[in-house]
């Protein structure tokens, strides 16, 4: 039986920065990922000839943090970043607006140009924004400098008010207040497809990434974020740490309170600490089975509400998209809302925009994003499966033809991964792709610690959703790890 430091169970997107770290306490590290590739979510996929990223389709709070994080793990050099010229392009039923990248006074007097008598409410929301981000600096601030805490604390209200009392307010009552232009709201809320498009979500979920979304630069990553990937693990191997794929982690060992060792269907591999990617109700549903505590954990997960869940379609057409329309010159990711109803909202983006290398230069990938209900393919047959997936397929390609006249006769390939799909290769529950719910009455954070000192959870479902948050939760484990 081989021996680590530490043993991370799962290779989901965290565990870049959590290596990172780790390898500056010079531990012996071992990745087991069930999957044939690693990443998680974030990873590409063959279909044939023709390749898709699975999922991330921009890098935010650059500045802020992730250059640096890159840059701790030694992999910034080895990858090449792609800015875009827009941040993404919204259609209403009644007006377009197109967002740059880092402009948000363009944005601003944008809104401004549509909406002229909502001229102060819309001064209001920036406002709003960038008092989000003064606390967040203040709470950073004060996160390092532990003297002033007291004084924070003791003037939250006015100091930090959103990071104090935020999470409690649900964000349609602070636009309520903001405005009561229907319209504006919606231009307000673009981020919202991210969350469900759920105007019960905490008021604090929804600024905190709405100010880095329009006051830093977003990117886009090279050859996607399979390329990313590649950098780690050829880093992880020139320091002769371990990635071994094919290897789903079945059982957790646990004796005397302590996570002892795992086993795979392989080998058993022992570790001082264990950290598990994989969801936590993997966790206690299998790899803790046999442990007495299993059942109770699991009754406290189950009362928590799971978050949404999408399907994607990933489609190769044999043009470039501007000759099918010339509308969306430079834009990367395209809201469509021309329809009110949640149902029939639903976003794409023209990924050959940013990156062609890949891909000869007279075709084009759009990836379609769209929420979807796991339920709804929960009990089909394989046939009905199959079935409703080729519905969906024709569905889509119709709302494309609207958009974009003629696509149907250029599709080489359409494929569409379903919530199910998506279960199938990660194994997360329901594809939550965030996690728990995030909703102010419902907000929950299931933490990183367990009640066995030496294992640690660390994935969506456990701090924040999406990739700063799941990375930031890693760097939260890795404190806790000891030599
Ligand atoms: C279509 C789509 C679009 C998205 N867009 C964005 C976006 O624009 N911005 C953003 O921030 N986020 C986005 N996300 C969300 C983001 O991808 C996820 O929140 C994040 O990647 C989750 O990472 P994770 O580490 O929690 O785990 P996961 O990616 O779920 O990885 C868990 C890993 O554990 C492995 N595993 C499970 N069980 C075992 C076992 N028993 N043994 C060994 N290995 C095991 C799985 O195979 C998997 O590799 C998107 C997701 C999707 C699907």
């Amino acid at each position: 039986m081989k021996e680590y430091d530490t043993i991370i169970i799962g290779s989901g997107l965290g565990w870049l920065s959590a290596w990172a770290l780790l390898s500056k306490k010079w531990q012996r590290i071992l990745v087991l990922e069930k999957h044939y590739i690693a990443w998680g979510y974030a990873t590409n996929f063959k279909r044939k000839d023709y390749e898709f990223d699975v999922a991330l389709h921009q890098i935010w709070a650059w500045s802020y943090w992730f250059k640096n994080i890159l840059k701790k793990a030694w992999v910034y050099d080895k990858l090449e970043f792609i800015k875009h010229k827009y941040l993404y392009e919204s259609i209403y039923p009644d007006f377009t607006i197109k967002v740059e990248n880092w402009n948000w006074r363009k944005f601003r007097d944008d809104l401004i140009t549509l909406f002229p008598e909502e001229k102060s409410w819309i001064k209001k929301w920036f406002f709003i924004l960038r008092y989000t981000w003064m606390q967040i600096k203040l709470w950073d601030f004060t996160n390092k400098y532990k003297i002033f805490f007291p004084f924070v604390m003791i003037f939250a209200p006015i100091l930090i008010p959103f990071l104090a009392f935020g999470w409690q307010i649900k964000i349609q009552d602070l636009l309520k207040y903001c405005t009561k232009n229907k319209k504006l709201q919606k231009a307000f809320m673009e981020l919202l497809g991210y969350y469900w498009d759920d105007y019960n979500l905490s008021a604090s979920t929804y600024l905190i990434p709405s100010y880095w979304f329009y006051f830093d630069w977003w990117y886009w990553v090279k050859w996607w974020w399979q390329a990313v990937s590649n950098a780690f693990i050829e880093v992880i191997k020139q320091n002769s740490w371990e990635v071994l794929i094919n290897y789903e982690v079945e059982e957790i060992i646990i004796e005397n309170d302590l996570a002892i060792w795992v086993k795979t269907k392989k080998w058993e591999f022992y570790a001082k600490n264990i950290i598990c990617n994989a969801s936590p109700f993997i966790l206690y549903e299998k790899l803790l089975a046999n442990w007495s505590w299993s059942k109770n954990e699991l009754e406290k997960l189950n009362k928590f509400e799971i978050w949404m869940s999408l399907s994607s379609a990933y489609i190769w057409i044999n043009t470039l998209v501007e000759n099918l329309n010339k509308n969306f010159e430079k834009s990367y990711i395209v809201n469509f809302n021309k329809d009110e109803s949640k149902e029939n909202l639903f976003w794409f983006t023209i990924t050959t925009y940013e990156d062609n290398s890949w891909i000869p230069i007279w075709k084009s990938v759009i990836t379609v994003v769209f929420f979807d209900k796991y339920e709804t393919r929960e009990n089909l047959s394989k046939e009905e499966y199959k079935a409703k997936k080729l519905e969906k397929i024709e569905e889509l390609t119709y709302k494309l033809e609207n958009i974009f006249p003629e696509i149907r006769k250029h599709i080489e390939v359409f494929e569409l991964g379903t919530p199910k799909t998506m279960e199938r290769y990660t194994s997360n529950k329901y594809w939550a792709i965030y996690g728990f719910s995030q909703k102010a009455s419902k907000l929950w954070n299931y933490g990183n610690e367990t009640s066995i000192k030496n294992l640690f959870l660390s994935s969506a479902w456990c701090f924040w959703w999406g990739f700063e948050w799941v990375i930031r939760a890693w760097n939260e484990v890795v404190k806790n790890i000891k030599k």
